[in-house]
């Protein structure tokens, strides 16, 4: 067994296969080739073939099976009521070859409940196949008299039957005509009852009745594979199509150069957030985060390290907070966090960890009067939970107003906001231009 056909297989169910060969640009493309062309000209071959096979197997295979067990049930239900609507001695005859059918469909069936490889599928359809259309010839031969050219008409019904319905492969389904028309010429040219002439016309009558079967049946199965191509394209185009919108969402969300969301997704965040505040038990907690003396490091060292220094900073902020808190690039240099659950303590404990992990990084900054390396000053809000609930954006002027302080008291630190701060800050800030 390959790895295809293994019901254990990720992808053993026919849409997520589809969606494994739609991922080939080779099956796509003779696709496409093929849909550009005459309906009539649809072929399917090699990947492709396969790729049908997959996807319209549990299909098939559910027509086969039901129609297997249905001979089951008519051959039993016929071999009884034959003992009691015929002579003794016909029905008794047709036990013999009659009990054959039974476990020759049985056995097909049982055969086709999973996907097997392609070959024991389809020479199990077509031994199961011939042994049904032969045992119902023998039934009719041996009760002789009427039932044998009777049974020979059953049979090459029977074959139509399954050639209309098996949506097999065109040589299968050429395989189950030939056997029933060699099989009706065979017994009939031994019917005593019947001249060959006779014999001859019933055949070519029988043979055009089984080739417009045979034609009807390859009009079906062409069409099968043009739905099935029609598929493959739509759902590729839906693939692509949920690719960009993926993509654009993407670019519409995240900061290009540092990789980290950007404002307008903060915004919309923030809004998420407090729309669902009522169901909110803990405090939301923001840290406004600005880098030390940028323009500085900009002016001595040139523009693109000055952007390098971002990428750094913004990599080692998200590296410091948890899954469920968010960060944004907010303006230049500065960025957002915000942290769903968190008490000020907690707060300021990631506050002081981004400080010391920006710090630690030794980025230079020559020109910097806080430190020879790159610094950040952090204001830290956290709501209140006695009173009531704020708006994201008086968090936000909070963490502001904080951010301004640990400015003003010095930079590289990280101050909490209290109400009474500000006055305190405007006396306690040192001189630092
Ligand atoms: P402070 O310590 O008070 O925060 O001083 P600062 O120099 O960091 O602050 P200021 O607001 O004066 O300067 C911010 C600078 O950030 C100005 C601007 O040129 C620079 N900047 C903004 N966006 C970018 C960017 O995308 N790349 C680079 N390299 N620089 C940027
Ligand atoms: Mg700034
Ligand atoms: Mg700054």
């Amino acid at each position: 067994m390959t790895d295809r056909q293994d019901a254990s297989h990720p992808l053993s169910t026919g849409t997520a296969r589809l969606d494994h060969y739609m991922r080939d640009p080779e099956i796509m493309a003779e696709a496409e080739r093929l849909l550009s062309g005459r309906t009539r000209d649809v072929r399917l071959k090699g990947r492709l073939a396969e790729a049908f096979r997959d996807r319209s197997w549990r299909q098939t295979a559910k027509i086969v099976r039901s129609w297997m067990v249905w001979v089951v049930v008519l051959d039993i239900l016929t071999l009884t009521i034959n003992m009691f609507l015929l002579p003794r001695s016909a029905a008794l005859a047709m036990l013999a070859p009659g009990a054959v059918i039974a476990p020759a469909a049985l056995a097909v069936a049982l055969i086709w409940r999973k996907q097997r490889s392609d070959l024991i599928l389809s020479s199990s359809l077509m031994i199961g196949m011939f042994i049904i259309l032969l045992a119902v010839s023998l039934t009719g031969i041996a009760a002789g008299g009427e039932w044998h050219e009777r049974y020979l008409n059953v049979m090459v019904f029977v074959a139509i039957a399954g050639i209309t319905i098996f949506s097999v492969p065109q040589w299968q389904t050429l395989s189950i005509a030939v056997m029933a028309l060699g099989l009706y010429l065979l017994f009939m040219l031994q019917n005593p009852r019947v001249e060959v002439l006779s014999t001859l016309s019933a055949f070519l009558f029988f043979a055009s009745g089984v080739s417009a079967t045979v034609v009807a049946r390859r009009t079906m199965t062409i069409l099968a594979h043009k739905a099935f191509l029609l598929e493959l394209r739509d759902r590729r185009r839906l693939a692509e199509l949920e690719e960009a919108n993926g993509q654009l969402e993407e670019l519409a969300r995240i900061d290009p150069l540092t990789g980290v969301a950007n404002r307008r997704w903060m915004t919309q965040m923030l809004d998420a957030l407090w729309n669902t505040s009522e169901h909110r038990s803990a405090s939301v907690a923001m840290l406004m985060c600005d880098i030390d003396e940028f323009k500085r490091l900009n002016d001595r060292r040139g523009h693109a390290e000055g952007d390098r220094c971002l990428v750094e900073v913004a990599r080692i902020i998200a590296s410091r907070v948890r899954r469920a808190d968010y960060v944004a690039r907010y303006g230049g240099e500065e960025f957002l966090v915000v942290l769903p659950e968190a008490t000020e303590r907690g707060a300021l404990e990631v506050a002081e960890r981004i400080r010391k992990n920006v710090e630690a990084a030794a980025i230079p900054n020559p020109g910097s009067r806080v430190a020879p390396v790159v610094t950040i000053s952090i204001g830290v809000a956290v709501e209140p939970d006695d009173a009531e609930r704020m708006t994201s954006e008086q968090l936000q002027s909070h963490a502001d107003m904080a951010l301004y302080f640990a400015k003003r008291a010095g930079r590289n630190r990280a101050e909490l906001y209290k109400p009474k701060l500000l006055g305190l800050g405007k006396r306690a800030a040192p001189n630092v231009a």
